[in-house]
């Protein structure tokens, strides 16, 4: 079975130490939510798994299947297996979405997908959307709206099945509407070959998306874990709390 675990992750930014011993696995076959109060680290952890160059790993690993991924490049632990939706938020004028789903899954999968199988993914993977053909041909994030966006980030989801996404919902102010797209599209990937993290500030995402376990960082750590009603006390109680709880810890 496989599995990403995070193993004692410390990260620093300019010499600021922001993730100060990180410890989280999420096995294949499970949901996983990450929430904390803003500021506490989650984006950070989602970039260093992306492996943007901007943070320094100082100590720990993350493990896939038991192999460190922490020395590849982006497009190497996408071809383990990897989905970090906000690896490529750019535009990229010229290439239209069907063209670049095409070269994402040949890339992943190291060879030619047939395009009978890249179309029928694609056909499911609109449906499931409710997103019409046309969009396909439409230049990659040039003038999208927000939750365009998402629902393309939802769409080569659906298209690369990766067995495991990271989705980092917390800064991108969507509707209702974009939420549950993102939560249609995993809860379409559910399944015994595929895990997820999906970190979030808020409680409400998971009302569609219901988390197997929900971890909670504060000050660059994980402070507690627990089964999904952990996200209603946290929209009931706040995170005062936790703080106080990382605050005993220390
Ligand atoms: P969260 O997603 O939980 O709100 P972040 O990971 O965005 O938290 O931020 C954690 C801390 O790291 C914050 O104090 C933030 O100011 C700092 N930080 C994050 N990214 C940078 C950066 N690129 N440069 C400087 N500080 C950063
Ligand atoms: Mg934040
Ligand atoms: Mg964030």
């Amino acid at each position: 079975m496989s599995q990403l675990e995070i193993r004692d992750l410390w990260v620093s930014i300019d010499g600021e130490m922001i993730l100060k011993g990180v410890n989280l696995r999420v096995p294949s076959g499970e949901v996983h939510a990450l929430m904390g109060p803003n500021g506490a680290g989650k984006s950070t952890l989602g970039k260093v798994l992306a492996g943007d160059p901007e943070y320094t790993v100082e100590r720990g690993e993350v493990l896939l299947d038991g192999e460190n991924i922490l020395d590849l490049s982006p497009d190497e632990r996408a071809k383990k297996g990897l989905f970090l939706a906000f690896q490529y938020p750019v535009e990229v004028p010229g290439v239209t979405i069907a063209n670049f789903l095409r070269l994402a899954l040949q890339a992943k999968t190291g060879q030619e997908v047939s395009v009978a199988e890249f179309w029928q993914r694609l056909q499911e993977a609109l449906k499931l959307l409710d997103w019409d053909e046309s969009y396909l041909t439409r230049y990659l994030n040039e003038g999208f709206s927000g939750g365009e966006k998402k629902r393309n980030e939802i769409l080569q989801l659906l298209v690369l099945r990766p067995s495991f996404a990271v989705l980092d919902e917390t800064d991108s102010g969507l509707d209702i509407d974009a939420l549950k797209v993102v939560a249609r599209g995993v809860n379409a990937m559910r399944g015994p070959e595929f895990g997820a993290l999906v970190i979030t500030h808020y409680q409400r995402l998971l009302n569609y998306i219901v988390p197997d376990r929900v971890h909670v960082m504060v000050d660059g750590r994980v402070v507690t874990s627990g089964g999904p009603e952990l996200a209603l006390e946290l929209e009931n109680r706040g995170y005062d709390w936790v703080k106080e709880l990382a605050k005993e810890a220390r």
